[in-house]
């Protein structure tokens, strides 16, 4: 078991947001985490990353997470959240670039490996002709791209996305979610969130569901049928079967 977490509860103030979730994730897992707008997925990214403090008990490969370092974190799990500004001029390779900063120490410079690796990154993605651009004037694709070749200098095998497709144009999002599963086989773990039970369908083989704060459906991809949709999004839905691949229908 890679992450598991037990009994989170977590409030912004007053406002409650998770109550009493477990939580785990697998080694080699795509775990697609779906739910209504606010119902707190970012909020559980934020927590299993350590950045949000909440109640319960998280154990990073069995070890309390409270015992690891920011940097510690860094290196295990890359993180690529739903915005993604950066400030300045930097370009897309320097952008990549920073992924190597949990490997480097506090006054050390980046090293040609360092580089090397930022490079090859890029070229996984197929982004390497874009190294020299500046990252703030590519499109929102390009970023999200451009932000898996940073997670994968970083190093770190497992990955937590929230809603990556977002400003995909439709042949990107097809080419993204086949990059996930590619990336699976080579052993790498994706905890993503989405709102499209299409993509959760075709590139997960795990899903959780929120809903009222709590936990409402885990399990496999067979969890995620016409009644767990109907019942988390309030709209009637056919799964339907093709060439192998389940799809979503609204039923009108
Ligand atoms: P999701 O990712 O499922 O859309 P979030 O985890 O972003 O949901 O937010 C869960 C709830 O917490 C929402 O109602 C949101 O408005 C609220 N919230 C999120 N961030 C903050 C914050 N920093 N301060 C106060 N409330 C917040």
């Amino acid at each position: 078991m890679i992450l598991e977490a037990k009994n989170i509860s977590f409030s912004y103030g007053k406002k409650e947001v998770l109550k009493g979730v477990d939580f785990y994730l697998k080694d080699g897992d795509i775990l697609s985490l779906l739910g209504k707008n606010g119902c707190g997925k970012t909020t559980l990214l934020k927590i299993l990353l350590g950045i949000c403090k909440s109640s319960g008990e998280i154990k990073l490969y069995g070890k309390d997470l409270k015992s690891y370092s920011r940097k510690d974190i860094a290196k295990l799990i890359a993180y690529i959240p739903q915005v993604h500004k950066i400030p300045f001029d930097y370009t897309v390779f320097d952008v990549v670039l920073m992924g190597r900063l949990p490997h480097i120490g506090l006054f050390s410079k980046y090293s040609q490996e360092d580089r090397d690796i930022a490079l090859s990154s890029l070229k996984r993605v197929g982004m390497e002709s874009f190294t020299q651009k500046i990252y703030s004037k590519i499109s929102g694709g390009e970023r999200q791209l451009v932000f898996i070749a940073r997670a994968i200098a970083q190093d770190a095998k497992i990955i937590f996305m929230d809603e990556p497709i977002n400003g995909l144009d439709y042949g990107n999002q097809i080419k993204f979610l086949k990059l996930l599963k590619d990336f699976q086989k080579e052993g790498y773990t994706f905890l993503k969130t989405t709102h499209y039970p299409d993509h959760a369908l075709y590139a997960s083989n795990r899903i959780t569901m929120i809903k009222d704060g709590s936990i409402f459906k885990d399990g496999l991809l067979e969890e995620l049928n016409e009644k767990s949709i109907e019942r988390l999004y309030g709209v009637d839905v056919e799964i339907i079967q093709k060439n192998g691949y389940k799809f979503c229908i609204p039923t009108f």
